[in-house]
């Protein structure tokens, strides 16, 4: 990995700028933790199990959420990171103007068209969702309810292979614990 620093004060930025994005956000399990945590996690696992390095990457993966679930729009990020890292956070971004239902089928679809990188981070989230719902679970989530979610993120992450064996291996591992643990 290169550790130029301007490599790393790139990504201490975009951290910053999520960290400050989501300020008011938890996460829904019974802990409440930050909401940065998550999408710490997402390029935590991008750089431990995906071997990913480039900067621009890893940034987008800590910005992957803040177009759709706060104020943030595309032109902000572009500014402060590039158009190139805004690129690939629209293509983590749900249209909010979709119901969950179709927001999900959406996901679905659009998954083998991703590009390779968007491809990867949503791999990631997908697994750091997985282990959430798995053992912090959302306050008052059925056990119908996670499995559901279990068989969506594998229709999903069907789309998404041949992005990164090292990541879909991972997600297979993560979502076969899941399934035993959840029954
Ligand atoms: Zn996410």
């Amino acid at each position: 990995m290169s550790n130029a620093p301007n490599d790393i004060a790139f990504l201490l930025s975009a951290l910053r700028f999520s960290a400050e994005k989501h300020t008011h956000q938890r996460r829904k399990s019974e802990q409440r933790i930050p909401y940065i945590n998550h999408p710490i996690e997402v390029a935590e696992v991008l750089s431990r199990e995906g071997h990913i390095s480039d900067p621009c990457i890893l940034a987008a993966a800590l910005l992957h959420d803040t177009v759709e679930d706060t104020d943030t729009s595309l032109n902000e990020l572009a500014q402060h990171f590039g158009e190139q890292v805004a690129h690939w956070v629209a293509e983590l971004s749900d249209n909010t103007c979709l119901s969950k239902q179709q927001r999900k089928q959406q996901q679905i679809l659009n998954a083998p068209t991703a590009s390779i990188v968007a491809k990867q981070i949503k791999l990631a989230d997908k697994i750091c969702n997985i282990k959430d719902i798995t053992y912090a679970p959302p306050v008052g989530w059925s056990l119908e309810r996670k499995r559901a979610y279990l068989q969506w993120a594998h229709a999903v992450v069907a789309g998404l292979r041949g992005c990164n064996p090292r990541l879909e291996a991972y997600f297979d591992q993560i979502l076969n614990q899941a399934q035993q643990q959840l029954g």
